[in-house]
């Protein structure tokens, strides 16, 4: 296989190692991500680790849009079961653009 295979497979096994233990952790990366701005409104997003064409990335923080309060701001990702049923039916109500 030639090096360059090697480092692309090497990245996408350890984004599928990283996402695995965070849903361990109670956090469901990928398509329905919930998360809440800095303003405490919460969405759903596509959060894909290692993947982002819409949003600036700072660690566990991202610089994007904010779907509920039309304004640019710091999310984070939150999880589901730290919310009430009504939270998480709420925030999967509001989707971002579907871009990771
Ligand atoms: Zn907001």
């Amino acid at each position: 296989m030639r090096p360059t295979r090697v480092k692309v497979l090497v990245v996408i096994l350890v984004i599928v190692f990283w996402m695995m233990i965070s849903r361990q952790r109670g956090y469901k990366f990928g398509s329905n991500q919930v998360v809440r701005c800095s303003q405490g409104h919460m969405f759903s997003t596509i959060w894909i680790p290692g993947v982002s064409v819409k949003a600036l990335k700072l660690g566990s923080t991202r610089f994007q849009f904010c779907p509920v309060g039309k304004h640019w701001t710091f999310v984070k990702p939150v999880r589901e079961r730290d919310l009430t049923d009504e939270e998480v039916e709420t925030a999967h109500s509001q989707h971002d653009v579907r871009l990771p």
